[in-house]
C-alpha cells in the first residue's frame, strides 16, 4: 500500500535533522515555533529546483537532497549568516520509498554538518519539484549586502570557477580529461556552501554574493546595486586542473567567467582589510583569490592574459531569457 502523506512525513522528515534548543516546536503542528537569539536579525532565503529544468528527472535523489539544501545555505553564506532552521516543500509524483530515503539521506547529512533543523514543510503530489527555505541569524546590521561595494574595493572569490559548468558540458557529451571528471561532477551535484568563509568575511568585506548564475552576471548584481563597475584579470581566475586544461585548449574564457552553479562566494573588500582577507584565505576551505578591483567606471571589463580587454562578459543563466 502506498504511504499516506502523514506516514511519509513521519517516516522520512520528522526526525531527519539535529534538534536545536531554539526550536520550541518543530514538525507536526500548524506552525513551527522558533526562538531567535537576542540582538540577531533573521536572514531568510528560498530556492526551488524543478525536474527537467534544474535537474534531470532521473537524477540521483541523494545528490538532490544535498543540492536543494546546499544552494539555500549558500545564500546564507553570502550574507554572512549562521544557518538555523529550514522548511521543505516537496512535490512528488508518487511516494517512492527508495527515492524518499535517498533524498532524506542527502538532505539530512548536509543539515547535520551545519546544525540546521528541518522544522516544517509541505508535501504534495505533482510533477517533481523541491522548494527549500532556510532561516539564518546574524548580528543586527552586519550582513554583507549587494549594495555595499565601494569603488576601489578588491574583488575576491572562494574556490574555483567553471567546475560545475564543465561537468554539465561533459554530461552533454564534451570530451573532458577523465582524471578530472569525478571532481567536476562532485562540484555540480554536491556543491559546498561556503558558510565558514561567509561568516569570517562578515565585518571585513563590504559586499558579497554567491555565484549561482556565473561570475559575470552575479558580480554585475553587486555593481548595479552599489553603483560601481569592476575590472577583472583573467589570469587571476582560480581554476581547477580540468577547467584550466579546457581554457588552455579552447581559449574559451566564458566557462570560468559565466558558467553557473559553482556556489562560490564573490566578495568586495576595502583595500585596508586586504591583509586580513589574505590571512583568512590560508585557513578557509576553498581559500580566497583576488581577481580584480571595483571602480567608478560603470560596467565590467576583463583583461585577458594577452592584454586584450573584453567589455561584454558573457552573461550567466537567466531562466526567462532563453525560453
Ligand atoms: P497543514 O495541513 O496544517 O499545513 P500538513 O498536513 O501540510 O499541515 O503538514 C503536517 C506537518 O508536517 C506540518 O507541521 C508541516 O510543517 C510538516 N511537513 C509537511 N511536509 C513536510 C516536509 N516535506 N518536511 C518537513 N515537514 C513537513
Ligand atoms: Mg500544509
Amino acid at each position: 500500500m502506498a504511504l499516506s502523506e502523514f506516514a511519509l512525513i513521519d517516516r522520512f522528515f520528522s526526525a531527519l535533522t539535529p534538534v536545536r534548543a531554539d526550536v520550541v516546536l518543530g514538525v507536526g503542528d500548524d506552525c513551527a515555533l522558533l526562538q531567535p537569539s537576542p540582538g540577531q536579525q533573521l536572514a531568510v532565503s528560498m530556492d526551488t529546483l524543478v525536474a527537467g529544468r534544474h535537474f534531470a528527472p532521473g537524477a540521483d535523489p541523494v545528490g538532490l537532497g544535498h543540492k536543494c539544501l546546499a544552494v539555500n545555505l549558500s545564500d546564507l553564506a553570502a550574507m554572512g549568516a549562521a544557518p538555523a532552521w529550514v522548511t521543505l516543500a516537496l512535490t512528488i509524483p508518487t511516494p517512492d520509498e527508495d527515492w524518499l530515503a535517498g533524498f532524506a539521506e542527502g538532505f539530512g547529512a548536509l543539515a547535520r554538518t551545519h546544525g540546521v533543523q528541518l522544522v516544517g514543510g509541505d508535501t504534495t503530489k505533482g510533477p517533481l519539484s523541491i522548494t527549500v527555505q532556510v532561516h539564518g541569524q546574524l548580528e543586527a546590521g552586519t550582513a554583507m549586502r549587494r549594495d555595499a561595494a565601494q569603488a576601489g574595493d578588491l574583488v575576491y572569490v572562494s574556490g574555483t570557477l567553471g567546475d560545475a559548468g564543465l561537468a554539465l558540458l561533459a554530461e552533454r557529451g564534451l570530451y573532458v580529461n577523465p582524471d578530472t571528471l569525478d571532481f567536476l561532477r562532485g562540484r555540480l551535484h554536491r556543491p559546498t556552501p561556503r558558510l565558514a568563509s561567509g561568516s569570517a568575511l562578515r565585518g571585513i568585506a563590504h559586499a558579497a554574493i554567491d555565484l549561482s548564475d556565473g561570475l559575470g552576471s552575479d558580480l554585475q548584481h553587486i555593481c548595479a546595486r552599489s553603483g560601481v563597475g569592476a575590472t577583472l584579470y583573467a589570469d587571476r581566475l582560480p581554476m581547477s586542473p580540468g577547467v584550466a586544461e579546457y581554457v588552455a585548449d579552447t581559449g574559451d574564457w566564458a566557462l570560468p567567467l559565466a558558467a553557473g552553479d559553482d556556489y562560490e562566494l564573490c566578495v568586495t573588500v576595502p583595500p585596508h582589510r586586504q591583509g586580513e582577507v589574505e590571512a583568512l584565505a590560508t585557513r578557509l576551505p576553498g581559500g580566497l583569490t583576488w581577481i580584480g578591483t571595483t571602480d567608478a567606471c560603470p560596467g565590467m571589463r576583463v583583461v585577458l592574459p594577452d592584454g586584450r580587454q573584453i567589455d561584454n562578459i558573457p552573461s550567466g543563466y537567466d531562466h526567462f531569457a532563453r525560453d
